[in-house]
């Protein structure tokens, strides 16, 4: 009654099944329970699963990073005969070849390489955005589902929100 400005959110927690204070919208794997999607979890049970709130998933620091997850890894490459060996093993940007730091690069996950041998490259932040972007344009081309129900496809919403993680910080269009 006298919560003036202390923004609170009541919900039900996923966690202890109960309703709880300051309850966070938490990401669910749909490989696990095959249900997926979105659960609400209270603070406490935050920290006992080590769950991370969907919004501040976006800050997450670079070992979180899952590029199967975020769908780096389906990212379509440059072909790979042509790579140099820093663009195939994470020193150089894969699309435009700058050198990447920890900071810039984005992993791109572990591929198929000429010979057999696995690659491993990582791309340059803007260019991963531009290619989430694309593919994220492109996609309901040749997606069956798309063309029935654009809101269900699992693939169209990897991509749209890889292109909006990936968005530069600086607003680099606006
Ligand atoms: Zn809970
Ligand atoms: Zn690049
Ligand atoms: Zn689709």
């Amino acid at each position: 009654m006298t919560t003036t400005g202390v923004p609170r959110t009541f919900g039900r927690c996923a966690w202890h099944e109960a309703f709880a204070e300051n309850v966070r919208l938490i990401q669910v794997d749909e490989q696990g329970s095959g249900a997926g999607g979105v659960r609400y979890a209270c603070p406490p049970c935050r920290d006992r699963y080590g769950l991370v709130p969907l919004a501040d998933r976006v800050h997450l620091a670079a070992p979180a990073f899952d590029p199967i997850a975020a769908g780096t890894s389906m990212l379509a490459l440059p072909r790979t005969s042509r790579l140099t060996d820093g663009q195939r093993d994470g020193e150089a940007c894969p699309w435009c070849g700058i050198e990447l730091t920890t900071r810039n690069r984005v992993d791109l996950g572990v591929r198929p390489g000429p010979y057999g041998i696995p690659i491993h490259p990582w791309g340059c932040r803007s260019c991963v955005s531009r290619q989430a972007r694309e593919a994220y344009a492109q996609h309901p081309r040749s997606c069956r589902r798309c063309a029935r129900d654009p809101y269900s496809c699992g693939v169209r919403k990897l991509w749209r929100r890889l292109a909006l993680e990936t968005r530069p910080a600086g607003g680099e269009h606006t």
